[in-house]
This record gives C-alpha cells, sequence and structure tokens, in this order.
C-alpha cells in the first residue's frame, strides 16, 4: 500500500517512494511511504495558514471534543497502533503500546485543557482602567519530531498546538512515517476542518528546510538533535520565528554507597539499555562511589546477561533491535573507541544474530572509564553505558554536572540529605530519586538546561506557553 501526505484536508501522492522497513526482520516492509517534495510542503504552509482564522477563534466546545475524540481513538485502538510502533522502531511491544497509551492521554489532557484557558485581570496603576491578560494561538506551527518516540513525541506536540487554537504542519522522522500517517488518519476523521492539520512526510533536507525558512511559519517545535537544533533556531532568529528545541542528553546516573543495591541496579538497568538506550533521558554515565562500586558492576553485569534482546514483536524480548544500520555502525564505532581509551568492557558490545536479519546488539557496559572519554562526553544514542568511580557524594555531583547537556540526572540514594541537595544542585530539567532517568509522566512539564533544550517548556499546562501568545489590554469604562 502507498501512503500519501494530508494537505489541506486531501490525501495527496508525489514525490518519491520511501519504504518502511522492520528493524527487527529487514525482510519485513510495512508499506510505501510517499515523501513530500518542497513545493508540496509550501502548499500545506498556505493551507494552514488559510485555515487558521477561523479555527484559532472556533467554539471551544467543538475543539475540545475533537480532541478527545483524536484521544479515544488512540485509546482505543492502541494494541493495533502500539503493534504498528514497534514494527517500525523496534521497541518491544509492551513499551509500543505503552507509548500509544500515553498518546491517547496526551489528547484526553488536551482536550480538557482547552476549556481551562482561562486569563487574568489585574488592575491598572491608573485610574479607571482594568487590565486584562489572555492568551491567544500563536499561529502556523511546524512540528518537527525524531524516530524514537513515533507517537508520544507528535501527540505531545500536536496536542497542545490544536487545543490552543493552532493550525499545524507535521513533519516526523524519515524511519518512521507509518505512525505518523495511522496518527494523521485518526486526526482528519476526527472533524478537524481541512487545513488545520497537515502531514507532510519527507526529508529533513527538504521537508524540514522549507518548515525551519519559511517566513509563513509562526513558531517550530523541534525534538531531535542537537546539530539540527542549532539549524533550526539560526533560520528562526531570522524570520523571528518563536522556537522550542529539545535535543540530547548525557544524562548522569548517580549511585551512592547508602543505595540500596537492588534499586540501583533497576534503576541503571532501566535508564542505561531499555529501549535500547534510544531515549534522550537515557543514563549512560553510570557514576557510582567507592564502597558499592565492585558489588554494583558485578550484579548490573549478572542482571545484563540475562536480558533477552529479539524481535521487537516477540513476547519476552526485553530489549528490541538498534533501529537502523547507520545507528548500529555509530554504536559499534563508540565500542570500539572505548576499547582504545582504555575502558574495561564488563558485558555485551557485540551484534547478535536472530531469526531474521536485523539490527540486534548486546548492550555494553563498560568501567574504569574517565569523565573525559568519548563514551562519557557525547550522546550515542544507543545501549552503551560507562561506569566511573568517585570517591564521594561531592565528587559524584560535580561530575554528573560536567557536561553540556542538561536533561535528566539520577540518584539511587537512602539518605534524605543527599537526595535533597542533589534534587537541588543537578544542573537538569528532570530530577529522578530512585527512579530510572527515563519514563515520565504525561501532564508535568518535560524539558532540560544547557545545551539540552532551548525555549519553553513541553507537555502539561507548561505546553500553553508555548503555543500561544500573551495579549494584555488595557480597558477603560470612559
Ligand atoms: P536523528 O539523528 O536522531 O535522526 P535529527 O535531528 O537528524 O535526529 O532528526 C530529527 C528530525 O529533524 C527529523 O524529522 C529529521 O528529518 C529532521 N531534520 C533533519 N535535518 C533537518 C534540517 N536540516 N532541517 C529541518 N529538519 C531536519
Amino acid at each position: 500500500m502507498i501512503y500519501n501526505n494530508l494537505i489541506a484536508g486531501e490525501w495527496s501522492s508525489g514525490g518519491e517512494l520511501i519504504q518502511n522497513i522492520n528493524p527487527s526482520n529487514t525482510d519485513d516492509v510495512l508499506g510505501d511511504y510517499s515523501f513530500a517534495t518542497a513545493e508540496q510542503t509550501h502548499t500545506a504552509i498556505a493551507a494552514a495558514r488559510l485555515a487558521f482564522p477561523t479555527w484559532s477563534r472556533s467554539n471551544i466546545q467543538s475543539r475540545a471534543e475533537i480532541l478527545d475524540r483524536i484521544g479515544n481513538e488512540i485509546l482505543a485502538r492502541s494494541k493495533e497502533l502500539g503493534q504498528l510502533l514497534s514494527r517500525e522502531e523496534g521497541k518491544p511491544l509492551a513499551e509500543g503500546i505503552g507509548e500509544t497509551v500515553r498518546a491517547g492521554n496526551i489528547f484526553k489532557f488536551f482536550a480538557g485543557e482547552v476549556l481551562r484557558t482561562g486569563g487574568e485581570i489585574m488592575p491598572s496603576v491608573r485610574p479607571d482602567i482594568s487590565v486584562e491578560i489572555t492568551r491567544e494561538a500563536v499561529g502556523v506551527v511546524a512540528l518537527i519530531t525524531p524516530w524514537n518516540f513515533p507517537i508520544a513525541i507528535p501527540a505531545w506536540k500536536i496536542a497542545p498546538a490544536l487545543a490552543y487554537g493552532n493550525c499545524v504542519v507535521f513533519k516526523p522522522a524519515e524511519l518512521v512515517p507509518g505512525s505518523a500517517w495511522m496518527l494523521a488518519d485518526i486526526i482528519h476523521r476526527s472533524g478537524v476542518p481541512a487545513g488545520v492539520f497537515n502531514l507532510v512526510m519527507g526529508r529533513g533536507d527538504v521537508v524540514g528546510e522549507v518548515l525551519a525558512t519559511s517566513a509563513d511559519i509562526d513558531a517550530i517545535s523541534f525534538t531531535g538533535s542537537q546539530g539540527v537544533g542549532r539549524r533550526l533556531a539560526q533560520h528562526a532568529m531570522v524570520n523571528m520565528t518563536k522556537v522550542q528545541l529539545e535535543m540530547g542528553g548525557k544524562n548522569p546516573q548517580v549511585i551512592l554507597d547508602d543505595a540500596d543495591l537492588e534499586t540501583a541496579v533497576n534503576v541503571a538497568l532501566q535508564s542505561a539499555f531499555f529501549s535500547t538506550g534510544q531515549r534522550c533521558t537515557a543514563a549512560s554515565r553510570l557514576i557510582v562511589t567507592e564502597g558499592i562500586h565492585d558489588r554494583f558492576v558485578t550484579a548490573l553485569g549478572q542482571r545484563m546477561e540475562a536480558l533477552r534482546i529479539d524481535d521487537a514483536l516477540l513476547a519476552g524480548t526485553d530489549i528490541g533491535p538498534v533501529v537502523d544500520q547507520r545507528q548500529l555502525s555509530k554504536n559499534l564505532e563508540y565500542i570500539a573507541s572505548s576499547h582504545a581509551e582504555g575502558a574495561r568492557l564488563i558485558f555485551g558490545g557485540e551484534t547478535l544474530l536472530r531469526t531474521h536479519h536485523g539490527f540486534y546488539l548486546a548492550p555494553a557496559l563498560f568501567a574504569d572509564t574517565t569523565p573525559d572519554m568519548r563514551l562519557n562526553r557525547e550522546e550515542i544514542f544507543g545501549p552503551v553505558a560507562g561506569v566511573i568511580r568517585v570517591k564521594d557524594y561531592d565528587e559524584a555531583l560535580a561530575v554528573a554536572n560536567d557536561t553540556p547537556f542538561g536533561l535528566t540526572a539520577g540518584i539511587a540514594t537512602t539518605s534524605l540529605k543527599y537526595a535533597s541537595d542533589f534534587r537541588r544542585n543537578a544542573q537538569a530539567g528532570m530530577v529522578m530519586v530512585n527512579v530510572p532517568t527515563a519514563g515520565v509522566d504525561y501532564h508535568v512539564p518535560f524539558g532540560g538546561r544547557k545545551d539540552s533544550s532551548y525555549g519553553a517548556r513541553e507537555q502539561g499546562r507548561y505546553a500553553a506557553e508555548f503555543y500561544t501568545a500573551v495579549k494584555t489590554a488595557y480597558i477603560s469604562s470612559h
């Protein structure tokens, strides 16, 4: 089957056809996806602009019902959509379904938020004047998303965008057009007027470039790599476009001597290796104090031996394949450079053969690593983690913060004193105490500091900051 783009309320063919391939089984093709041309992208932007005046002033009850309908259909079809997601991205089925449920919940959350978009009334410092502060839609927003959360990230951008009355041009990642298409189909049938929501699948350097450079876009929300994010920010500056960027992480997981060993190992295993390490919130630097170091490394290595790395759709699979050959080669290159820099391999790091050809990699744990090694400085985005031995909490905190990134930071400890200090002083947007660095709720803000993020927070009520513009009105009764 050929899957087309949704532009101005019509499914439009055109552009090159790209095969969507299952990373668990490269003989399995999910379908042919029509990648939009630059011209089609311009058409989608124009359609969104045309639809904006009516949509931004539409009745809030009908907007809430549309979002609720989208959420309900996603939830009702979560098994089917989750399976598609796992087939195209490679995360285990339970995670694929879980991510889909999250996407459904996000739409339902923002269905409620439509009705709660209030304002403020303040007295003026001048007589007989009142000041009214309200929020309005920003305009046409471009949403550019990565491949690692094929439905949740699109959902957490599209739902608030539509809720607050914006029109959307959505460009999913090249590797995961399947989930994006299904979501677009659900949105299309939910009752949104033509042009309000447009899907333009395609290449970053074609579709993405048009969205990044168009003066007809009012705001861009992006999740992806740091290099592309920086480029988008530069373009946005030229056009004075509002921009929100979620980029990489090099997240620390601190383990203190007083930690419960089982909790520490569970948290590290989850954070570093699950979802094949392909989460911007994954922890890849395990910073461990001396007293627990050897016990922790041994126990974590043993737990890794028991992990089942296999086809994402097979029952019992803990970790699926790497997403594609390019990412697998990148992971292997970091594994080789870690050996070369003198890190000691505790477990894994080799490619694996399974029933079908896929991009299978045994998660890799290195010990005796130092903070300046490449594996501790650069975002790998794979199941590769390094243990850094430190003498005490103060050194652990310093090493944790010694990174240009600042998305999540985790600590395993039974000490209230250290947990509180870490929560206060970790330079990250999200801090986790005795829970994995990855895995967050859908109703609270998400985002980081330093080079990880730029602009307003995503998700929860905080999403309003990006998807609305504030208006201050002065009203005199005379
Ligand atoms: P990754 O390396 O994880 O794929 P990218 O930053 O390359 O991360 O991709 C994230 C998203 O950004 C994808 O949808 C991709 O197509 C898009 N993208 C890539 N290059 C550009 C670009 N030059 N302009 C706009 N978007 C781009």
